[in-house]
C-alpha cells in the first residue's frame, strides 16, 4: 500500500478529532491488548523463529512489559490528558493559566530488531494513549516478528488510524521523506542522525532512542557476589543484544580477581549452553561475524566458543582489556564482556567522561559517598545502583538517552508527553482592565510597571 496515501487518510481521520476522545483512546488500547492476547502464540512463534528465544524470555522481556504499559495508560489516561492548572503571575492578573496536552497528530515509529515487539509496541501504546495516529515500521532484521506484527495489527486496526508498514533501508528512506508530526526512532546513533536530518526538513519533533557503550563500575566497596550475578544476568540476557546491557565491566583492580571468580561461577551456574532454550542466538550471520571478530583468544577467561551454523556465541569474558582493543571501539551488542580495571574511581570517571555519553551506567557499591558521586558526576541516559537493566522496567522512570545515546524519553507518563504538545493558555477575565500596558505611557506608569515586574507586590 502507498504510505503517502495512508498518511493522507490518517491526517483526515485525525482532523475529525476522533482520536482526541478519551473513550476512543481507551477502547483502542483495550482492543490492542485483546488482539495481542489472542495472538500471543503467534508472537512467541515469530520470536522463536528469529532468535530461538523461549516463551518465558519473550513473555518477561517483551510481552508482559507491553501489557503493563497498556494497563498503566488505561488507568491513568484521564489524569495524563487533563488540563493542568499552573499559577498566574501578577502581570497577568486577573486571570488563570492552564496547560492542555494535545496529540501531535500523525506519528511515525521506527523500531529496532533486538526486542522487536517491545521496541515497536511500547512507543505505539504511548502514541495511542496520547491520541495520535500511527504508522509503525518495525525492523526488517527480525523478519518473522516484523511480518507477524504487520499481520496482527493490520488485520485488526483501520489503516486510517494505525498501520504497520514493512521494509528495510530503501522503504524507510522513502517513508522518511513524508511529513509527519512526530517521529519516534529506536536504533543506532548512526541511523539516528539520518532520521534527525530527515525530520529537520519538515521541522518534525523527534524522539531518538539510541545506544552506546554502557559501563558497569565495580567499586571495592561492592557486594561482589551480588554484583557479579546481576552483571552476568544483564549482560547475557538476549545474548547481550540489549541496548542497556552492561557493555563492559570497569572494576577496581584490588577486587578484580574475586569479582571475576564470582562471574565465572555464575556463568557456570546459569544455563547458557548451546542447546539451552533460555539462551538466545545471534540475530544473523553479519552480527555473528562482527562479534566473533572481537574475541581475542589470549584474553579469554571464560567462554570463547561459537557455532556459526546455529548462530551461537558462548558467553565470553575477556580480561586485561584496554581502551585500545577493537572491542572497545564500538557498542558490542552481543555476549562478549571485556574487563577493564581502574586504580581510583576518579580515574574511572575521567576515562568514561572522555567518551560519548552512554545510554546506561551501573554502579556497584555500598558506600554512600560513592553512590552520590556516581549520580552527580557521570552523565548517561539512566541506570541503576547495585543492579543492571531493571530501571527500564519501572514505568515511573523516564527512559531515554542523552547526547550520543539519544534525545527524549518515554515509558509511562513520559511516553505520553513524547507524543503530546503542551499547549499553554492564559485565560483573562474581562471585568478587570488595568491600563498599565496600554499607551499613552508616562513616568508614573513606568514606576508602577517596575513595581509589578520587579516584585514589590510579589
Ligand atoms: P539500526 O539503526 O540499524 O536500525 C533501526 C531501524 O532503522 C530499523 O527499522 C531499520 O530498518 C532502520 N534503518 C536502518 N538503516 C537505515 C537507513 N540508512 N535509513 C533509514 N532507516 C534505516 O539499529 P538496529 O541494528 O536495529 O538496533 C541496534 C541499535 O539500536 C544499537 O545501537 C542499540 O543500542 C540501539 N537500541 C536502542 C534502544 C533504546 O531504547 N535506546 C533499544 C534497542 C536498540
Amino acid at each position: 500500500m502507498d504510505i503517502q496515501n495512508i498518511l493522507n487518510t490518517q491526517r483526515e481521520f485525525f482532523l475529525t478529532n476522533a482520536t482526541k476522545d478519551i473513550s476512543f483512546r481507551k477502547a483502542q488500547l483495550i482492543k490492542l491488548k485483546e488482539v495481542l492476547k489472542s495472538n500471543e502464540d503467534l508472537l512467541y512463534e515469530a520470536i522463536h523463529k528469529d532468535f530461538g528465544k523461549s516463551k518465558f524470555d519473550t513473555y518477561t522481556t517483551e510481552i508482559s512489559l507491553i501489557y503493563s504499559d497498556i494497563d498503566y495508560y488505561i488507568k491513568n489516561i484521564e489524569y495524563l490528558a487533563r488540563p493542568e492548572s499552573v499559577p498566574t503571575n501578577l502581570v497577568n492578573q486577573v486571570g488563570f493559566s492552564s496547560i492542555y496536552p494535545e496529540p501531535l497528530g500523525s506519528s511515525l515509529i521506527i523500531g529496532a530488531w533486538n526486542y522487536p515487539f517491545y521496541l515497536s509496541l511500547m512507543p505505539l501504546v504511548a502514541a495511542m494513549a496520547a491520541g495520535n495516529t500511527v504508522i509503525l515500521k518495525p525492523s526488517e532484521v527480525a523478519e518473522h516478528t516484523m511480518h507477524t506484527m504487520q499481520q496482527v495489527l493490520n488485520d485488526n486496526f483501520d489503516a486510517s488510524y494505525l498501520y504497520c508498514a514493512i521494509g528495510g533501508v530503501p522503504e524507510t528512506t522513502e517513508i522518511l521523506k513524508l511529513n509527519f508530526d512526530k517521529i519516534f526512532f529506536t536504533g543506532s546513533p548512526r541511523v539516528g542522525k539520518i532520521v534527525y536530518e530527515a525530520a529537520a526538513k519538515n521541522l518534525t519533533p523527534v524522539t531518538l532512542e539510541l545506544g552506546g557503550k554502557s559501563p558497569a563500575i565495580i567499586s571495592e566497596n561492592a557486594n561482589l557476589k551480588v554484583a557479579a550475578k546481576r552483571v552476568v544476568w544483564g549482560k547475557f540476557l538476549n545474548a547481550g543484544q540489549t541496548c542497556v546491557a552492561p557493555d563492559y565491566v570497569y572494576v577496581d583492580k584490588k577486587v578484580k580477581e574475586t569479582f571475576l571468580n564470582h562471574v565465572t561461577s555464575y556463568l557456570k551456574k546459569f544455563d547458557y549452553k548451546e542447546d539451552s532454550e533460555h539462551y538466545t542466538k545471534i540475530i544473523n550471520q553479519k552480527h555473528f561475524e562482527r562479534l566473533t571478530a572481537f574475541i581475542e583468544k589470549d584474553k579469554i577467561v571464560f567462554g570463547g566458543n561459537s557455532n556459526e551454523k546455529e548462530l551461537y556465541i558462548q558467553p565470553t569474558v575477556m580480561d586485561q582489556m584496554t581502551w585500545d582493543d577493537e572491542v572497545m571501539q564500538e557498542e558490542i551488542f552481543g555476549p562478549i564482556l571485556p574487563i577493564l580495571t581502574f586504580g581510583t574511581l576518579d580515574e574511572a570517571y575521567r576515562a568514561i567522561k572522555s567518551k560519548p555519553k552512554p545510554l546506561a551506567a551501573y554502579m556497584f557499591t555500598n558506600n554512600r559517598q560513592e553512590k552520590e558521586k556516581f549520580t552527580e558526576e557521570l552523565s548517561f541516559g539512566g541506570g541503576c545502583i547495585n543492579d543492571t537493566v531493571m530501571h527500564l522496567s519501572n514505568e515511573y522512570l523516564p527512559f531515554g538517552g542523552v547526547g550520543n545515546s539519544g534525545i527524549g524519553h518515554y515509558h509511562g507518563k513520559h511516553g505520553f508527553l513524547a507524543f503530546s504538545h503542551q499547549k499553554s493558555i492564559l485565560h483573562r477575565a474581562t471585568w478587570a482592565e488595568p491600563n498599565l500596558k496600554y499607551p499613552p505611557y508616562s513616568e508614573e506608569k513606568l514606576s508602577w510597571v517596575k513595581k509589578v515586574i520587579e516584585g514589590i507586590f510579589k
